[in-house]
């Protein structure tokens, strides 16, 4: 948490050089809104914090960052499915898998390996996560005897469609919405009153 509180306004300042246009306000400083869990005084007043790019923010994020990658020629090879770690003693020097789309195999040799592939949302009968979200990096490092660790922290998003799991953005209770229950009593007083 202190990491992410003393790291983000750079993050955001960062960004901002990357390219992410930031929505404004009237004074020309990037605007802020709330969300989530935004108080101040340890829970005493509603704040605004979050930054954001309209109602895309993710998107802007990802396409300025794959723009940035372009212009350093970063190589992607997207579509390609990963079924194994490979290791050259105690160390991880490489990756195997397939192409997708021709069923071709590949090996990837590197110095070093990070492993960002997403969590294990899917296991849930209901989610709004992607379908790629099967926990295939934790099974890559199990499969190589890499202990797991904080396999509890996984996020229950409050709103969703009810059987579908689709997600109904927090800027939606940000912008005034309320949680009630089915005696259309706002339950959610009684634990978080703000
Ligand atoms: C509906 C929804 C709304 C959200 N809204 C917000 C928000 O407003 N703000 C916010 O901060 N966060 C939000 N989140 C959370 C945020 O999207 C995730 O925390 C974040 O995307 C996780 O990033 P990641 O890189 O760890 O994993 P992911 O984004 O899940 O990426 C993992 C990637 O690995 C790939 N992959 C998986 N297995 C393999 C394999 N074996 N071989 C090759 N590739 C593989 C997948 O295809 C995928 O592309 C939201 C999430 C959801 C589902």
């Amino acid at each position: 948490m202190e990491i992410l509180v003393k790291e983000a306004p750079n993050a955001i300042i960062t960004l901002e050089h990357m390219g992410v246009p930031f929505t404004r306000n009237m004074q020309g400083k990037i605007e802020q809104r709330r969300f989530g869990g935004h108080t101040k005084n340890y829970g005493q007043a509603p704040i605004k914090r979050a930054c954001y790019v309209s109602d895309r923010t993710g998107r802007a994020i990802m396409d300025t960052l794959y723009d940035r990658c372009q212009t350093k020629a970063v190589d992607f090879y997207n579509e390609f499915f990963i079924l194994k770690l490979l290791f050259s003693g105690d160390h991880c020097c490489g990756i195997s898998g397939y192409d997708i789309a021709t069923c071709e195999p590949h090996v990837f040799h590197a110095k070093a390996i990070v492993l960002a592939t997403g969590g294990s949302g899917k296991i849930y009968k209901t989610t709004s996560n992607g379908f790629a979200s099967t926990a295939d990096g934790f099974a890559l490092a199990m499969d190589s005897l890499i202990p797991l660790e904080d396999m509890e922290f996984v996020q229950f998003h409050p709103t969703g469609i009810y059987g579908l799991g689709i997600l109904i953005s927090e800027a939606a209770r940000a912008e005034g919405g309320v949680l009630r229950n089915g005696l259309g009593e706002r339950f959610m007083e009684r634990y978080a009153p703000i």
